[in-house]
């Protein structure tokens, strides 16, 4: 077989999209492969009833880099949407993260004098210096009442384990503020594509040839055959046959519906932060869009214990998992000729901006 293109890049989400983008401007002829029938991987986004359904769970683009920014926004005009989920405990609201409004529903504190003083009572019996788990870092950030009803619950139908077993830094992806400010997110800017994901990921394509529903570790020899090198994004353990055994995600699965009301929760997403709901949270998808839309759809999003063939979503980075993917990382090394990246290749909680970030310096690197 003869070699057409530089490189063949396995996955069509948001690593796979920039790299081809930057090789393919840079005029390097790419391949890029995918075993869905989709592309823009978890991001991509599905028009149903005229709205941009997030198949694969709630997408909010943010973030503080001024270059992805600017990067991403070639391909894509955002919105002016900012993130403000509420929590559910048992019919008890919040505002979600953590800030004044939550503080004041839980305990009725006016000041961030008195909603510190209350945290601090709070913790004072759990505090610890240096907090092991993700349990006792949430106690240390926000005392036990506010860990009890909006993160244990959650946290554990999320991630199918106690918080104690958890690393700590999971939580600290929330922020905690004393002001009156329900923005979910503390970056500076923030947004939706307007038209959905999967626009934004359709355009990165322009001029690249992607086949759809190929999947490559099925049929590696053949593949690799046609290309110079190799980008991969898959799981970087499924990559070499699971040869050390299997690393840990979590998956989730989607039960969607269409509703005949034009506003069913009034917010994009509603958390359900108590242990006996089954779903973690409600998403109204058309909120991300202010849509005007007759109808509304819904996705209640359940966590899942994941097993081979099952789709993985979020890697989980207890130390366990990290000193095996390691070993996987030493392996990955050898391969002079394929490069891991994305959240499955590097198994990292890596956000969308951190993907395209990577992506780029990727580019930067490899295409000189
Ligand atoms: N979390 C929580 N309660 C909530 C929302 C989030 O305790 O209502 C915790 C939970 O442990 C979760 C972590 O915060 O794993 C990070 O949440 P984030 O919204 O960043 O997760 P993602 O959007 O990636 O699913």
């Amino acid at each position: 077989m003869m070699i057409k293109y530089d490189y063949i890049i396995i996955g069509a989400g948001l690593f796979g999209s920039v790299f081809a983008h930057e090789a393919t401007k840079r005029g390097k002829k790419c391949l890029v492969v995918d075993k869905r029938n989709h592309i823009g991987g978890n991001v991509f986004s599905d028009e149903i009833e005229g709205i941009n359904v997030h198949k694969y769970g709630p997408h909010i683009f943010h973030t503080s880099n001024q270059r992805v920014w600017d990067y991403i926004n070639q391909f894509v005009e955002f919105s002016r949407f900012t993130y403000m989920p509420i929590a559910n405990y048992n019919g008890e609201l919040y505002n979600l993260p953590f800030n004044m409004n939550t503080f004041n529903k839980m305990w009725g504190t006016i000041t961030p004098d008195e909603a510190r003083l209350k945290i601090e009572e709070h913790r004072a019996s759990h505090k610890t210096d240096a907090p092991a788990n993700l349990e006792e870092q949430a106690i240390n950030l926000v005392g036990v009442d506010i860990y009890e009803k909006l993160i244990k619950g959650y946290t554990q139908k999320q991630w199918g384990r106690l918080c104690v077993d958890l690393p700590a830094f999971i939580i600290k992806r929330l922020p905690v503020r004393f002001t009156y400010d329900n923005n979910y997110f503390n970056d500076k800017y923030q947004g939706i594509p307007i038209g959905g994901y999967t626009k934004m990921v359709e355009r990165m394509f322009d001029g690249v040839e992607v086949r759809l529903g190929v999947d490559y570790l099925a049929n590696k020899q053949n593949l690799d055959a046609l290309a110079k090198k190799v980008i991969y994004s898959g799981a970087i353990d499924a990559f070499f046959d699971y040869r050390f055994g299997e690393l840990e995600y979590r998956s989730l699965q989607f039960e969607n519906e269409i509703l005949d009301t034009d506003n069913y929760q009034g917010v994009a997403v509603m958390n359900y932060t108590d242990s006996e709901t089954l779903y973690t949270r409600i998403i109204e998808h058309k909120h991300f869009e202010f849509g005007t839309q007759e109808k509304t759809v819904i996705s209640r999003e359940y966590p899942m214990p994941w097993s081979r063939g099952d789709e993985p979503y979020y890697p989980v980075n207890d130390d366990k998992n990290n000193v095996l993917y390691g070993k996987y990382r030493e392996l990955a090394a050898l391969e002079s000729n394929v490069i891991f990246g994305g959240r499955l290749g590097e198994y990292r909680y890596y956000d969308m901006d951190q993907v395209i970030e990577s992506a780029l310096q990727l580019a930067e690197s490899e295409l000189l």
